[in-house]
């Protein structure tokens, strides 16, 4: 799969036409939906028995335009390393190269190690497709196959059931874990709850008859269920059998939410920093991502080289992954600050609403909707009961201890730059096409219009191109990052 078509082309340049002069284009991330940078597979089978093997094949998908690196890594059902031979000998943990917009497949050898059941994650640094699959082998010869998508940890799951249906439960965490199995039989029976206790990166595989002996052929439910909610989330996987001897895959039952966040915080954050990096005002070594859980509503940026998100801000914007997008976004762009001793490039005194610029520029060229910057600071209004028109008016006339403004004010900065950077000859036709992918049904009225700028005291183009030689020389000049204060305290 490509993203050369012309969609996708275009939306980069509603970045590049403001520093048209510069030397690099930055990039559009369109992901596949399925992609992510953690893929979780809750069953892995691998090894001889008599008469036959069960082969692993795992395959991975890059569509991005740089070269991705992934850690597979294998655990069997109490929790140890699994090793698995994919040529290069029996190990537990193998780091595989993936090509711009290429794949591999790696596919178990035979050896002589008997059936071995377990899972596998892997953690890769830009979003992935993959799948596993399971062959079966009898008398050398190849005669089923099943394709797993990767999941992702979840609180609940829900699958189409018989008595045959094969069920898979893994523990992603370093904590034990307890998930009970029911089942809703075709007689409206509730057979269970059956306890399935884990230990920390354990795993089971059983058939619904092991677990309901009353269970027959009819169509049934399984239902999965973590008990301790939402801390214990699981990985699950079922795979359909019947009488026949023959066996299929079923569609994902994740029930959302609750959603992992700790997997979306990373998966949004690999996106804007790749994305980020493409603009050349992220070089050097990349910022570490610290993901907190004390009981705030929080981000920051601090030293040059840390970017933090509590998990309070993530499930405030928790069906958004754009709006997250937006809040890392505005970290990295104090990440480029700091690095650069301080120098602004959007605006010229307020390091808050130049974060802010940023912070919406970084989620659209990572294939994000910048409009999600609307939405994210709403809700943290919302949140901090602030969304009053006289609170945002005496948010702005009052002189507070940091360069905050209203959420009004700032949601009003991005929409302003938004529509200064459609203002260019070469913004216009890129802003209009960018409007006709992600929101083809607005009126043309909507943003991002067109119309002249330089208001409220923007940069003018000239001045930005110029800004961005120099703050590209200041970033070159500082190696690492030294200076710069924690983006804490009262909010991101
Ligand atoms: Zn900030």
């Amino acid at each position: 799969m490509r993203f050369s078509n012309k969609r996708f082309r275009l939306l980069p340049s509603i970045f590049s036409c403001i520093l048209a002069s510069a030397p690099w284009v930055a990039q559009a991330q369109p992901q596949p939906a399925s992609a992510h940078v953690n893929l979780y597979f809750a069953q892995i089978a691998d090894g001889q028995f008599d008469g036959g093997r069960w082969q692993t094949v795992i395959t991975l998908v890059n569509t991005n335009t740089k070269g991705a690196e992934a850690l597979i890594e294998f655990y069997n059902s109490q929790g140890a390393e699994l090793p698995v031979d994919f040529g290069g000998g029996m190990q537990s943990k193998h780091m595989v190269q993936i090509p711009p917009e290429g794949s591999v497949t790696l596919a178990s050898r035979p050896s002589t190690v008997p059936v071995r059941s377990g899972w596998a994650r892997v953690f890769a640094d830009l979003p992935l497709m993959g799948s596993a699959s399971y062959r079966l082998w009898l008398g050398g010869r190849a005669v089923q196959e099943v394709t797993a998508p990767p999941t992702l940890p979840t609180a609940y799951y829900a699958s189409y059931a018989n008595r045959e249906l094969g069920v898979a439960v893994a523990n992603p965490r370093n904590r034990s874990l307890q998930v009970t199995a029911s089942l809703l039989t075709a007689d409206g029976a509730l057979l269970g709850p059956s306890l399935i206790a884990l230990p920390p990166y354990g795993h089971t595989a059983f058939n619904v008859r092991d677990r309901f002996p009353a269970a027959d052929f009819r169509d049934s439910m399984l239902r999965l269920e973590c008990v301790s909610c939402p801390d214990d989330l699981f990985l699950a996987w079922t795979m359909n059998a019947d009488a026949s001897g023959t066996f299929s895959s079923l569609p994902p039952g994740n029930v959302t939410p609750p959603i992992s966040h700790w997997d979306r915080i990373w998966n949004v954050y690999q996106r804007v920093l790749h994305a980020a990096r493409e603009t050349d005002f992220i070089t050097g070594p990349s910022p570490r991502l610290v993901i907190l859980y004390d009981k705030q509503v929080n981000a920051y940026a601090k030293g040059g080289s840390e970017v933090g998100v509590y998990m309070g801000l993530s499930e405030l914007l928790g069906d958004s992954d754009s709006e997250l997008a937006y809040v890392v976004g505005h970290e990295l762009g104090h990440i480029v600050q700091q690095r650069a001793g301080g120098l602004l490039l959007w605006h010229p005194d307020n390091v808050e609403l130049d974060a802010d610029i940023w912070g919406a520029m970084f989620a659209m060229i990572s294939g994000y909707d910048a409009y999600a910057a609307a939405g994210a600071l709403s809700k943290l209004a919302m949140a901090t009961g602030s969304a009053g028109l006289m609170t945002q008016f005496f948010e702005d006339i009052i002189p507070v201890a940091d360069a905050h403004r209203s959420f009004n004010t700032r949601m009003e900065t991005v929409y302003e730059f938004l529509t200064f950077l459609c203002s260019t000859d070469i913004g216009r036709p890129a802003c209009q096409d960018y409007k006709s992918i992600l929101h083809p049904h607005l009126p043309d009225s909507a943003p991002l219009r067109i119309e002249d700028l330089e208001r409220r005291g923007y940069r003018s183009p000239a001045e930005i191109r110029m800004r961005a030689e120099d703050l590209r020389t200041r970033l070159a000049a500082t190696e690492a990052a030294s200076a710069g204060e924690p983006d804490g305290g009262r909010r991101y």
